[in-house]
C-alpha cells in the first residue's frame, strides 16, 4: 500500500474487515501460538529526556534505581521457572554499567537456558558488538516516529539519523531487530502514522512494538490526551499486513490504555505478551506512564490470566524461543 491508501485506511472505513485480514495474515505467517517474554526492568536511570516518558532525566519525582546483578539473575531465573524461554532485559538509557551486563547475559543463556533481548537504547557500534559477543540474541530500539519534525521535537537530546544508524548496525551484527512507534504522539499525523508502517515494511525488522502513546503527568506532556485505542489498532493491523512475518506484542501500554487491549491486540496482529517479571518492590518506580497495567501482581497470577484469555481465544503458547523467523534454529543462538 502507498502513503495514502495507508492513511486512508487509518483514518476511515470499517475496522472489522481490516482486523480480520491482519488476524489471517498473523495466522497464516506466525501460526496459533503466542510467544511469551519475561520483561525484567532492571533500571529506570536514564541520561535522555524525552518528553513523552517518566524515566526522563529530568524527573525529579522518582525514585531512580538499578537492579544488582543477583537480583536480575533472580528475576530471569523466576522466568525460566515458569517456562519462559525469552528474558527482555530493558532499562533507561544509562551511560555506564553495561559490564555488569556481559557476564550475567551468558549465565541467563548458559544457566537457565533462555533467549536475551536488550532494550536498553541508543549505543556505540563497539557497545553493540561487545554486548552481542556477550550472547545476547535480540535488541528492541524504536524509531518512535518515522517524521523528523515530531522526532525532534519529542526527542531533543537524540539524532534522527543516529537512531536509524543503531537500528542499521543492531541488524549488521546479527542481532535479531525490533523496532516500532508510538501511537498519539502530541502533534502526530494519519500521514506521519502511515509514514511510520512503510518505514518498518522498509526496514522489515524481527521484531515490530507499536504502543499507544499514554499521557504522563510528569513529562512536559502532562495534560495531552492520550493515544486512541481505536487508532492504535489499525497501526497494528496494518503493520501485520505489510510485514507479515514479525513478531508483534500486545504490549504493556495498550493493555494499560484498556482492560481488554491484550486481547484485542492479539485480534489484528499481535502475536507476543510480555509478562512482567520486575521484582514488585521497582516496580512502581519504572513509571513510564502512569496506571501501568503490570505495576502488580505475581508473574504466576498474571500468567495465568494471560492462559485464561488464550485459550477462550483459541489460541495457545508458542513452543520454543521464537526467534526472529529468518533465524532458522530453535535453541538459543
Ligand atoms: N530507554 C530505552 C529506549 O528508549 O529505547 C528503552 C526503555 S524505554 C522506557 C521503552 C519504550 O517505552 C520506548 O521505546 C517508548 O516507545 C516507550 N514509552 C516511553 N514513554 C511512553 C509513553 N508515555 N507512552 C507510551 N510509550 C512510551
Ligand atoms: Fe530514557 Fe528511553 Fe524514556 Fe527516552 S524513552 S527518557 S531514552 S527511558
Amino acid at each position: 500500500m502507498n502513503k495514502e491508501t495507508l492513511a486512508r485506511k487509518l483514518s476511515s472505513g470499517d475496522c472489522l474487515p481490516l482486523f480480520q485480514m491482519a488476524d489471517a495474515v498473523r495466522l497464516r505467517y506466525c501460526g496459533n501460538g503466542v510467544h511469551l517474554r519475561a520483561i525484567v526492568e532492571f533500571s529506570n536511570y536514564c541520561s535522555k529526556n524525552c518528553l513523552y516518558c517518566g524515566l526522563r532525566r529530568d524527573n525529579k519525582k522518582i525514585k531512580r534505581y538499578r537492579m544488582s546483578p543477583a537480583e536480575i539473575f533472580g528475576a530471569a531465573r523466576q522466568a525460566a521457572q515458569a517456562g519462559i524461554k525469552t528474558v527482555v532485559l530493558q532499562s533507561g538509557e544509562e551511560k555506564a554499567g553495561l559490564g555488569e551486563l556481559f557476564p550475567l547475559i551468558g549465565r541467563i543463556k548458559k544457566e537457565l537456558g533462555c533467549a536475551v533481548t536488550l532494550s536498553l537504547g541508543e549505543k556505540t557500534a563497539a557497545e553493540y558488538r561487545a554486548l552481542k559477543d556477550a550472547g545476547a540474541d535480540r535488541y528492541l530500539l524504536k524509531f518512535e516516529t518515522s517524521d523528523e519534525k515530531l522526532f525532534r521535537a519529542c526527542k531533543p537530546d537524540s539524532d534522527y539519523s543516529a537512531r536509524f544508524d543503531c537500528i542499521e548496525t543492531l541488524v549488521s551484527l546479527g542481532f535479531q531487530t525490533g523496532t516500532g512507534n508510538i501511537v498519539g504522539l502530541p502533534g502526530q499525523t494519519v500521514r506521519s502514522l502511515a509514514g511510520d508502517i512503510l518505514r518498518l515494511k522498509e526496514l522489515a525488522p524481527d521484531m515490530i512494538s507499536v504502543t499507544p502513546f499514554i499521557s504522563n503527568p510528569d513529562t512536559p506532556f502532562a495534560g495531552t490526551p492520550c493515544g486512541d485505542l481505536e487508532m492504535t489498532l489499525r497501526v497494528l493491523a496494518l503493520s501485520r499486513i505489510e510485514t507479515p512475518d514479525a513478531h508483534m506484542p500486545a504490549t504493556t501500554a495498550i493493555r494499560t490504555l484498556h482492560k481488554e487491549g491484550a486481547g484485542k491486540a492479539l485480534a489484528c496482529g499481535a502475536n507476543v505478551i510480555m509478562p512482567n517479571f520486575t521484582p514488585i518492590l521497582y516496580r512502581p518506580h519504572y513509571s513510564i506512564y502512569p496506571g501501568k497495567e503490570s505495576i502488580i501482581g505475581d508473574p504466576s497470577v498474571s500468567i495465568r490470566d494471560i492462559l485464561k484469555m488464550l485459550e477462550k481465544m483459541g489460541r495457545k503458547v508458542a513452543p520454543g524461543y521464537g526467534h526472529g523467523r529468518r533465524h532458522h534454529t530453535d535453541s538459543p543462538l
